[in-house]
């Protein structure tokens, strides 16, 4: 009774007030407002001190149906320490990006010198567990699974009946507190009946399936991921005997992995190559791991002394038809060099749970897209034709992206972290990852422009003898700043790098960066011919591509799941099909009132060319259907590089065999 009496008295009061103030909430007489709570404490930050005795890490792979993963690990506990902290490990060197996959885990189970305890996980961080120690307490045990993705929808297919691609950093847990090059691991490995195995790593011993590999660095651990499989074959790819270099192929199938002897010549050039352009190697020895797989899922990812890579069964069977796919070795075995020998300053972290700084990336990843790409062409794996081809469709598909008009360059290397390279809805609008295509592009501007400032004396090819041409044989990490890389080109051609670098990536950049193509003697053209290897590439793909005319491209099948792809895949922010209305969730579904297909489009395009009459394209929206004339008259349109006569053809200079003799290491 009095709270209603109260209510009523204070009712105008309030009503008048809140007429002035409608957003403020209601407060009940003597209520407080809320407060936060204190976080708990952070998570012991890592320290530059060794981690006494080493960790024996067990992993079973041969739980192949379940596609799991099983982990013992036994872990030596500081003298009078009251709790034990476990780290997963979130942050993957070469993932750029916080995506660890700690939600893949079950069955996890510590016990503390053989007694059960139950861990906690930490309230903040959910990559770290507690583990409550008792006084004299000398080992915890840890078990287990890792559940490695079923579906494509979980995540990348790691393993299948034939195969798998295991990441120490996926089966591991390890002390909070410590460097991971101060933390000891000696791993233990069981494999399926029969598998083979290949990996940088240094085995001890092994006895049928069971493989016993020397202890290691838990750094150097997570940095050599292993493949194994059923059926293998490797191949010597040394350019000298001081430079080993094998190539691991692992298969779906055993005829996969036939390689013709022209196909063994150009992945040795491929080694030779990188030779001369670095004049030094950073590893013991290098391993290629690559599986040839329509099963598991492809992959890249760098290492120091090996690299993970993954591509379509038909890598070598289909060697004719895979010309976009042929850069990838270039490109991992690149970053031996750029990226793990030398790593952006702020990027190198002590251990995988502190964050990482991605700002550089436009040297990391855009330097190696560039020489991946020049190192494939100079190896003859693609031919400079090809090669231009695929310059000019990236200049092209830039020339159309308005995300340049807003975002920075820079800012695109913050992507990794800002979606976890999650898919986003327009493209050409966000340009989330442009950094390692502009930054080709950027790279290639630079050195055509040292070539140019030398009179062709110098090129990036001598920047790279310098900045990654130190401590010959160390696989230890060496920083760098800005600073350093401008340095470093200043001495090999002196000119305001600072400037060019300020320009092209910390402002908006609106225009393409096509310096290196004029530098090098040719220019961005259209023509109506389409590239070969491009049209099989899409065709592989699923897709077929009107970007640079009606500024849409198509993709995947639809609901209906029959003819040719015809779901709009990306539609380019602001261009004709944009400002139509069209969206990438439409079916594309007739064109001049007869049912879709590419053909058919394209002779629509042509004939519009022509006789100036707009495209009556029908889409299907959901269950609308809606007809959109398109006005375009420009015909079909190929990005392409022509020559200029009477300049110095530098790009295909740079894109031949090195001219440099084999460099003694
Ligand atoms: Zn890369």
């Amino acid at each position: 009774m009095p709270e209603i009496l109260g209510r009523i008295l204070r009712m105008p009061r309030f009503t008048f007030a809140f007429t002035a103030f409608a957003t403020l909430p209601w407060i009940a007489l003597g209520q407080k407002q809320p407060q936060p709570t204190p976080m708990p404490p952070a998570i012991v930050a890592p320290a530059d001190k060794p981690y006494s005795g080493a960790i024996q890490l067990a992993v079973d792979i041969t739980d192949i149906t379940d596609r799991v993963e099983k982990v013992h690990e036994e872990i030596p506990v500081e003298t009078g320490a009251k709790e034990l902290v476990l780290l997963y490990p979130q942050w993957i060197p070469g993932a750029h990006s916080p995506e660890g996959p700690v939600s893949a885990l079950g069955g996890i189970v510590t016990t503390v010198d053989g007694t059960r305890v139950q861990w906690v996980r930490d309230l903040v961080n959910m990559y770290a567990f507690h583990i409550p120690l008792s006084p004299g307490a000398k080992t915890v045990g840890l078990d287990f699974n890792y559940l490695s993705p079923i579906k494509r929808s979980a995540g990348r297919i790691e393993m299948s009946d034939a195969m798998a691609d295991l990441a120490w950093s996926e089966v591991l847990m390890y002390p909070a507190g410590y460097f991971s090059r101060d933390i000891s691991f000696e791993p233990t490995l069981k494999l399926p009946t029969g598998w083979k195995y290949a990996t940088a790593l240094t085995t001890a011993s092994q006895t049928d399936n069971m493989v016993r590999f020397e202890r290691t660095t838990l750094n150097t651990l997570v940095d050599s991921p292993l493949y194994a499989g059923l059926y293998y074959s490797r191949i010597d790819l040394s350019p000298a005997p001081s430079d080993p270099v094998f190539l691991n192929l692992f298969a779906d199938k055993a005829e996969d992995l036939k390689m013709t002897p022209e196909q063994l010549q150009v992945h040795k050039n491929l080694t030779v190559e990188a030779d001369k352009l670095f004049a030094s190697h950073h590893y013991n020895r290098y391993e290629f791991l690559l599986l040839l797989s329509d099963k598991v899922g492809g992959i890249g990812l760098e290492h120091h002394q090996s690299s993970e890579d993954g591509v379509g069964a038909d890598y070598l069977a289909g060697w004719e038809d895979g010309v976009a796919e042929r850069d990838l070795l270039g490109h991992e075995y690149t970053h031996s060099w750029n990226g793990k020998f030398r790593r952006p300053a702020d990027l190198w972290t002590a251990n995988f749970n502190v964050p990482m700084r991605d700002d550089l990336l436009w040297v990391y990843e855009g330097m190696t897209q560039y020489w991946g790409n020049v190192l494939t062409a100079r190896a003859g794996m693609r031919t400079a034709e090809q090669t231009r081809d695929y310059l000019a469709g990236v200049a092209a598909d830039f020339a159309l992206s308005r995300g340049r008009d807003w975002r920075p360059l820079v800012d695109t290397t913050n992507q990794p972290i800002l979606s976890e390279r999650r898919p986003v809805s327009w493209v050409s609008y966000q340009r989330p990852e442009d950094y390692y295509l502009e930054g080709m592009l950027i790279w290639l501007d630079a050195d055509t422009k040292i070539r140019e400032l030398t009179g062709d004396k110098k090129s990036l090819d001598d920047f790279c003898r310098k900045f990654f041409g130190i401590y010959n044989g160390s696989f230890i990490t060496v920083q760098y700043t800005l600073d350093d890389v401008i340095r470093d080109l200043n001495d090999i051609a002196p000119f305001d790098w600072k400037g060019f670098f300020q320009q092209r990536v910390y402002d908006l950049h609106p225009e393409v960066p096509t310096n290196g193509f004029t530098q090098g003697g040719y220019r961005l053209v259209y023509t109506d011919k389409p590239v070969e290897w491009m049209e099989k590439e899409l065709a592989k793909q699923g897709m077929v591509d009107f970007s640079t005319s009606l500024g849409f491209s198509l993709g995947e099948y639809g609901g209906r799941g029959e003819g040719e792809p015809h779901v709009i895949a990306n539609v380019y922010w602001g261009s004709a099909a944009f400002k139509a209305g069209v969206t990438p969730d439409m079916e594309l579904v007739s064109v001049n009132g007869t049912a879709f297909t590419a053909k058919g489009l394209r002779d629509a395009i042509i004939a519009a060319e022509k006789d100036k009459k707009p495209i009556q394209l029908q889409f299907r929206k959901d269950d609308l259907y809606l007809t959109i004339p398109f006005a375009y008259y420009d015909g079909l349109r190929y990005p392409s590089l022509e020559r200029v006569n009477g300049t110095p053809d530098r790009l295909d200079e740079l894109l031949a065999p090195s001219k440099s003799p084999l460099p003694s290491m």
